[in-house]
């Protein structure tokens, strides 16, 4: 079997997202994804990694995450990594399917067949709208949007409702981010009193609703100094979180630590982090309890299952993000399937009950508050016919000559 085409596929109307497709000559097609940039990681794709890669065997998937490895940028989650990452989960998918076998299968086989998820609480459009410099622009939400699950804004407005809403459906936790508008009020170097306690009622108001009944996660989107992040947790430490996640920005392994040490709520790092070499560094300096992982933005699940078994021989357990794409998902779940250390998925049920739909067919089973093994071959996945005929669409060939 030889890889004859790479394909990348940009929707307008979702500037961020990149889907790539990996066809070989037998005729077999592997789905990946990845998220910001999708311009750079597109431009890094087609001009560095498929000229690579047209040709060759696609299931030497090991050899080719070594080849890849890029001569700048190898150390982070950049669109060399980026563009890698979307490569790598195609080629696993290619194997799945070669093979007639899920992806948590080709991993290394099942710890389990169903997962417990959480739900992030972002809103329908959370992340669509615009390309952006980064998430320190999150006070431009994505808009209010109508519908069932217009989660953001209910755990601002309306936080008791959100917990009955996500109890009644099965969850036994929620993800939220009530501090990050007074983030942005001071450029995260110092919150107001008032915000301080706004951000604390919010968390408090689902205490009283529902006791203990749900588990929270507190997200602060890397937006935070140091003792700012160290104000808020202590203030938090009452109600008993699940954990706190990116309070402060992740390349700075040693605030993780001095914060880590500081609060009895376990610190949770970081979706944000590329490549096991920055996740080695995080687990030697014991400086997050729960290691969150992003299949498309680490280098893949070549990577992620590295990084899963390294937060094993440390004695933390791994959790698989999900907020930016249905492809990230599903891999995430095959992932929280293998490892023997996964502790909870996250999925955003606001995206998975409407915009994953439009674009992807194979969403992995939800119900009742936990996720299925899938048993699909690969990851499952493939493109809608609905984006296919998108006028919207921009795809980009590479092909053998
Ligand atoms: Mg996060």
């Amino acid at each position: 079997m030889e890889i004859k085409e790479i394909r990348t596929l940009i929707l307008n109307d979702r500037p961020n997202q990149l889907w790539l497709e990996i066809e070989t000559d037998e005729g077999v097609t592997g789905l990946g994804e990845t998220f910001f940039g999708a311009q750079s990681v597109a431009a890094y794709v087609h001009t560095v990694a498929a000229p690579h890669l047209i040709g060759k065997n696609p299931l030497d998937i090991e050899g080719h995450a070594r080849a890849l490895k890029p001569r700048h940028g190898f150390r982070s989650n950049g669109a060399e990594i980026r563009g890698n990452s979307a490569i790598d989960i195609a080629l696993w998918d290619l194997m799945g399917k070669a093979f007639d076998a899920p992806l948590h299968t080709c991993l290394g086989g099942a710890s389990r067949n169903e997962i417990a998820v959480y739900n992030t609480c972002a809103g329908y459009n959370y992340l669509k709208p615009s390309v952006r410099l980064a998430q320190a622009r999150s006070l431009d939400w994505g808009g209010t949007e109508q519908g069932p699950y217009d989660d953001l804004q209910a755990f601002l407005d309306t936080p008791e409702d959100l917990a009955r809403s996500l109890i009644d459906e099965g969850y036994t936790a929620m993800k939220i981010w009530p501090f990050d508008r007074a983030a942005m009020k001071h450029g995260g170097q110092y919150i107001d009193r008032e915000d301080l306690e706004a951000g604390i009622d919010i968390v408090r108001r689902i205490r009283k609703a529902v006791g203990d009944r749900i588990g929270i996660m507190m997200e602060c989107h890397s937006l935070w100094n140091l003792p700012t992040a160290k104000r808020i947790a202590r203030r938090l430490e009452e109600f008993d979180l699940e954990w706190l996640e990116d309070m402060v920005r992740p390349d700075d392994i040693g605030a993780l630590a001095e914060l880590s040490a500081f609060t009895s709520t376990p610190i949770c790092a970081s979706e944000l982090m590329g490549t096991r070499h920055n996740y080695r560094d995080l687990l030697e300096a014991r400086a997050a309890s729960v290691v969150m992982i992003d299949l498309t933005w680490c280098g893949g699940p070549t990577e992620a299952r590295k990084i899963a078994a390294m937060a094993d021989t440390y004695s933390r357990p791994v959790t698989m993000h999900d907020c930016t794409g249905p492809v990230s998902f599903a891999c995430g779940v095959h992932l929280s399937m293998h490892a023997p250390n996964a502790m909870l998925q996250e999925m955003t049920r606001a995206h998975y009950s409407s915009w994953y739909r439009d674009v992807v067919d194979g969403l992995p089973l939800v119900e009742n508050g936990r996720v299925m093994a899938p048993q699909s071959p690969g990851h499952g996945l493939s493109l809608s016919k609905g984006l296919r005929k998108n006028p919207g669409l921009q795809v980009q060939v590479t092909r053998q000559e």
